[in-house]
């Protein structure tokens, strides 16, 4: 079946979806296709009494349906059962994702949907895996650690993949008995509230997943500063999850995930396996144009092979196929706006001012919508704004090593510490540097996370605090009490 689509013939679920019902709303922002550019839709704001009504709403199901408190193998079929109508609905949920988003429906269909699907059937085995706890006493008592849901959880993602970030945050948080008031990114609002529409078709409960659309500064605030939202479960900037901590610490104190930004570093030995490497490094750069916040972007390189190795990384580089997000054929994104595509540029250009050289790329494509080229910069020193700030766009800069102790210092990242990757062919190597990097993933002769769940992911420095995916994240739903009884 092909899943090629018209865009102009997308119906969208515009407004919030509040207690099991869409609530239609004036549009606020307007909203373009980046694909093409073409004004489609706009983006409506929550205030403070949308909010309140999506807080009331979480909390009425959760009371109703005693969703926290049911036998858990129940949590249990009823996310499952929504992962299945995940599944069966992939192609609408596709075209409403792939109108707004930089994803191309074909990736969304084989990826992004099929993987959010698993994961939310990975979290709704916890449900009864995970519990409460006896611990040793002495024969006079009895202690446990009682472990129970937190209640309303406020989830807030961004843009560049809004269906896998709406599942890790609300996979866990639903299957450990919570419900949840989700904002997404006003960028591509419209496929969390069709989720939850899928959700109360699924069986669960209605209100228990309540979406609020609006921007960070009016919908945001609200939602963390809500009293009654009792964890805050964010993704996005580092510069918007210090603002989020800031709001929380003034408005009350509530515990935080914060999954931020990053500036991964790629290092590459010289007994490495270059044609992998150069396949693992180029294809990290250019996934969703490089918009990523795991994306490889500072190649770090040992001397003797930097040029084989970068010629390799340019080949495929300038093989990618850019097109609309509506064409199935599509593998190479374009750029969320025409200001972000700005600001790559704008980066690009400070960099091969002072002295940077542009081995491919560093050119807006000529085309409709926001492509940029993939880019390959060398030349620059650590200071450099390409070397420091988190570009979020198909950039990637090579800098050259002698010594393992020279990798480290160019791998360091003064702020960031999300993911790293290490190609080498060495065991006691990789387990060396392992243990040396900075950073909260690190992936050795490949680089991606592909469809290990099991393994929590999440920064190390201001890339965040707490983990997504794996029983971390489940765990980190759920809050213990201690209970000691006198017998
Ligand atoms: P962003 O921080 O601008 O926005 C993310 C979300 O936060 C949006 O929904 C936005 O409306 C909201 N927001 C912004 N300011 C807010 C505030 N003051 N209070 C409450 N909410 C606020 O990020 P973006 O441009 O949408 O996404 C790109 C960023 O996300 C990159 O930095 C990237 O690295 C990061 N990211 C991190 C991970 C991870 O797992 N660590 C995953 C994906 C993206």
């Amino acid at each position: 079946m092909s899943l090629n689509f018209d865009p102009d013939k997308v119906a969208l679920p515009v407004g919030h979806f509040i207690g099991g019902e869409l609530i239609a709303a004036e549009g606020a922002i307007e909203m373009r296709r980046p694909s093409d550019g073409k004004a489609y839709a706009a983006c409506p704001v929550a205030g403070v009494d949308m909010i309140d009504r999506a807080v009331e709403s979480a909390k009425g199901a959760l009371t109703s349906s005693n969703w926290g408190g049911v036998r858990p193998r129940e949590r249990t079929r009823a996310l499952q059962a929504w992962a299945d109508l995940m599944e069966a609905e992939a192609a609408t949920l596709a075209r409403i994702e792939a109108l707004s988003s930089t994803r191309p429906v074909g990736q969304l269909v084989a990826g992004d949907i099929a993987v959010t699907a698993e994961q939310i059937r990975f979290f709704a085995e916890f449900a009864d895996k995970e519990g409460s706890e006896l611990v040793p006493t002495d024969d006079a008592s009895l202690g446990m650690i009682m472990s129970e849901p937190y209640g309303v959880v406020g989830a807030i993602t961004p843009w560049n993949f809004p269906i896998s970030m709406a599942g890790w945050k609300l996979g866990p948080a639903l299957a450990a008995g919570n419900a949840v008031v989700l904002k997404p990114s006003e960028m591509t609002p419209f496929s969390a509230v069709y989720l939850a529409e899928l959700a109360v078709r699924a069986g669960l409960p209605a209100g228990l997943i309540n979406v609020v659309l609006g921007d960070g500064p009016t919908t945001g605030t609200a939602l963390t500063g809500h009293a009654e939202i009792a964890k805050v479960s964010f993704t996005g900037s580092t510069r918007a999850g210090s603002a989020i901590m800031e709001n929380v610490a003034r408005t009350g104190v509530k515990p935080m995930t914060l999954e931020l930004g990053g500036k991964s570093p790629q290092i590459v030995f010289a007994d490495a396996d270059l044609d992998k490497a150069a396949a693992a490094i180029a294809g990290s750069v250019t996934f969703n144009a490089g918009q990523a916040c795991v994306a490889g972007t500072r190649l770090i390189v040992e001397k003797g092979i930097a040029d084989r190795l970068t010629a390799a990384i340019v080949e495929r580089m300038k093989a990618v196929r850019p097109g609309p997000t509506w064409d199935q054929a599509t593998q190479y994104s374009p750029i969320i706006s025409e200001r972000q595509r700005a600001r790559v540029d704008s980066i690009v250009r400070a960099a091969v001012g002072p002295g940077g050289e542009c081995l491919t790329g560093g050119v807006a494509m000529d085309a409709p919508g926001y492509f940029y080229e993939p880019t390959l910069i060398a030349n620059v020193d650590q200071a450099n704004p390409a070397i420091v700030e988190e570009i979020f766009g198909p950039v990637l800069t090579v800098q050259t090593f002698d010594t393992e102790e020279e990798a480290l210092a160019l791998a360091s990242h003064p702020t960031y510490g999300l993911a790293s990757g290490l190609f080498t062919a060495d065991l006691s190597r990789t387990i060396r540097l392992a243990r040396k990097l900075e950073a909260g993933t690190v992936w050795v002769n490949r680089y991606s996370r592909s469809r290990d769940h099991i393994l929590p992911t999440g920064g190390y420095k201001r890339s965040g605090i707490g983990k997504d995916l794996g029983r971390e994240a489940y765990l980190a739903n759920r809050r213990t009490k201690s209970v000691l009884v006198s017998l």
